[in-house]
Parts: C-alpha cells; structure tokens; sequence
C-alpha cells in the first residue's frame, strides 16, 4: 500500500479491526472490485460509520483527480535533445 494511503488516526485505535478491515479494502471497493461478503460488511458499516465514510469519499475523490490527470506527452524538442545527447555520448 502506498504511503498516501496509510490509515489515519481513527483507525489506529483500540477496538476498531471494523474499521481496519474496512480500510484494507476500501481501494478495492473503490476500483469496484470488492466482492462479497466483504462488500456487504463494508457497506453495512458505511451505514453507520461516519469516519470511514469520510475516508472513503476522500480516498475516492483523490483517485478520481488522479485518473483526471491528463497523460503527459513529452514535447518532441526534448526527444531531440535526448537523441542529441546519446548521440554525442557515443562519441
Ligand atoms: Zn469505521
């Protein structure tokens, strides 16, 4: 799991393995991957769990604003100048 991802606070204290395990799987549920039952228990405790559901919709809306990023071309004067630049290496 990526750093970004680590679990806040909330979910560090006693007696929440709910919230543990919620947060385990909630990047799967959020690709839509997530597969029952455990799809069930994490929508039950969405129901009630306010925390998670705010970790959830923000753990959403920043993959969602990653995947909005557009693809990045490199402009095609720096593929000259790294062509430039192994050909005089070669030198
Ligand atoms: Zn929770």
């Amino acid at each position: 799991m990526a750093d970004w991802l680590k679990l806040p606070s909330f979910l560090r204290r006693r007696k929440t393995e709910d919230h543990a395990e919620i947060a385990g799987c909630c990047s799967d549920y959020i690709d839509g991957e997530l597969t029952e039952p455990m799809l069930s228990r994490l929508e039950n405790h969405l129901s009630w769990c306010g925390p998670c559901t705010a970790f959830i919709s923000s753990l959403r809306s920043t993959v969602d604003s990653l995947r909005g990023l557009p693809a990045k071309t490199p402009p095609p004067e720096l593929k000259d100048a790294i062509r430039r630049e192994v050909r005089n290496s070669k030198n």
